[in-house]
């Protein structure tokens, strides 16, 4: 509980207004996708960074934790209120303050959607890529706090590439300002790489500066079919080895599709096995060249059935099934623990198999699709709680971060850690790696209040 001395004080920080006290408006902020729930004691939703950072002094010299919150459309827990305290709202905090046309910048605040940049910067010509699959409700501070990937990010990269400086209040309520508008700049340590991914444990980013490139003239999208994955993996090396770069290159394997097939019914033609969805953009007729090229490749390898969409409505109809994908998995069970993975591209098929193994030791359907482009995989062993036990899916998980480990692969390539893996973090990056985050967090965060039982305990 807060006491009603500091909620006064924070009232009077924020003029009396957007300070949320009652359990109705409590409860619309103690959630995040993952669906855990856990109730904080007060919401604020500041509009300036003198705001947050008054709160910040205030609950720093309380202890009292902070949790900060985007559009709480994270995956693995990062917003969620797990210890009360006070969660900072920054959707207020939604205006895109500058599109600089002449250096391709834009100036944002942490609260702006990333599909609202998309948009206008594209109005003028200019393009955001990072496009995180959640892009039309996700907010750029979330996306910088995660350094959200998404479908662009086997030719564009991910966030941490176009971000080139930030503005962020510590826990203590200090102002910093970290990179510089330049597409250069190696002033010092490098404070904006190290704030991108943090995960709302070091400090709340209140101006964001982003990089933008010019918006390619066109996409071409290929969906090509294949009787089995090894055709399907082979078609991705065989690809990027002909030495052209798609923005995209998603897969899907034969448990996905059945979900779809059962969720949009009869799309695919009979046989289907895994689907690769293949996208290129840039100049008309240099893509055309490569789109015929792309499907020959496919041909060659395997598909037994290509189709070319060459404007947005064809486009549209391609990529229907892919965005359907996370209501279509719920046909199966009613939960699912979604993992995101990620290993050398080569050894994609050796990790599928492995995982299939490891569905039917526990008997699991554990659907997979994702960007084989970056051999980031999206891995949803699916749980009916009514008829199975969570401890065995558990074991299952474990499982497969091992099999991802020994194969060189990392268990989280854009979600993150949360509350979710912080068991799984010592696996990957050992002890001491840990002991220097801890002690980068008690810099940043003297009193320990910001995200507190998140990364690490
Ligand atoms: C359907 C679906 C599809 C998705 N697809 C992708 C995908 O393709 N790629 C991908 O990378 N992710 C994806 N995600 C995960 C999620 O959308 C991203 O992690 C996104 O970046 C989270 O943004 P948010 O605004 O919702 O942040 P939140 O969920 O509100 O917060 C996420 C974390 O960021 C911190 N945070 C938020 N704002 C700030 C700030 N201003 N300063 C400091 N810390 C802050 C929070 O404390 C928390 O730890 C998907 C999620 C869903 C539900």
């Amino acid at each position: 509980m807060i006491s009603n001395d500091i909620v006064d004080k924070i009232k009077d920080v924020m003029r009396g207004a957007n300070v949320l006290e009652s359990k109705e408006e409590r409860l619309c902020y103690s959630y995040d996708a993952t669906r855990q729930e856990f109730l904080p004691d007060l919401v604020v939703r500041p509009a300036s960074t003198y705001e947050i950072s008054e709160i910040l002094k205030i609950a720093t010299a309380n202890s009292i934790p902070v949790y900060i919150r985007g559009a709480a459309t994270g995956l693995t827990g990062g917003c969620v209120p797990i210890k009360g305290g006070i969660v900072i709202s920054l959707t207020r905090m939604n205006r895109i303050i500058e599109i600089d046309e002449k250096n391709l910048i834009a100036v944002v605040e942490p609260g702006v959607i990333t599909y609202d940049l998309h948009r206008e910067v594209e109005k003028k010509g200019l393009f955001y890529p990072p496009d995180p699959a959640s892009f039309q409700i996700c907010t750029i501070g979330g996306n910088i706090a995660e350094n959200a990937g998404g479908l662009r990010g086997l030719k564009y990269g991910v966030t941490r590439d176009y971000c080139l400086g930030l503005e962020a209040v510590l826990a203590t309520g200090e102002i910093i300002n970290t990179g510089s508008r330049t597409l250069k700049c190696v002033t010092g340590f490098d404070l904006t790489s190290l704030l991108i991914g943090s995960e709302g444990t070091l400090a709340v980013i209140t101006r964001v500066f982003l990089k933008l490139l010019p918006l390619p003239e066109k996409k071409i999208t290929v969906s090509a079919y294949f009787r089995n994955i090894d055709d399907a993996a082979n078609t991705v090396s065989e690809i990027i080895s002909s030495k052209i770069i798609p923005v995209t290159l998603e897969f899907m394997d034969n448990d996905t599709i059945r979900c779809i097939e059962q969720y949009l019914k009869n799309i695919y033609p009979e046989g289907t096995d895994t689907i690769l969805l293949i996208e290129l953009d840039g100049k008309a007729e240099v893509i055309e060249r490569e789109i015929e090229q792309v499907r020959k490749t496919c041909e060659k390898c395997g598909a037994f059935f290509c189709a070319v969409a060459r404007d947005d409505k064809e486009r549209a109809i391609l990529w229907k099934a892919r965005s359907s994908i996370s209501p279509a998995l719920y046909q199966i069970a009613p939960k699912k623990i979604n993992e995101d993975i990620c290993v050398p591209r080569s050894v994609i098929p050796e990790i599928l198999r492995r995982i299939k193994k490891i569905g039917e030791k526990y008997k699991l359907p554990i659907p997979c699709f994702g960007h084989a482009g970056d051999g980031n995989l999206h891995v949803n062993i699916m749980l009916d709680p009514a008829v199975y036990n969570i401890k065995e899916a558990e074991k299952a998980v474990n499982e497969i971060f091992e099999n991802t480990l020994e194969l060189h692969g990392t268990i989280t390539g854009e979600h993150g850690i949360g509350n979710t893996k912080i068991k799984y973090l010592e696996m990957e990056v050992g002890h001491d790696s840990i002991r220097i985050m801890k002690e980068i967090k008690k810099t940043f965060d003297p009193a320990g209040i910001l995200n507190q039982g998140k990364m690490f305990e």
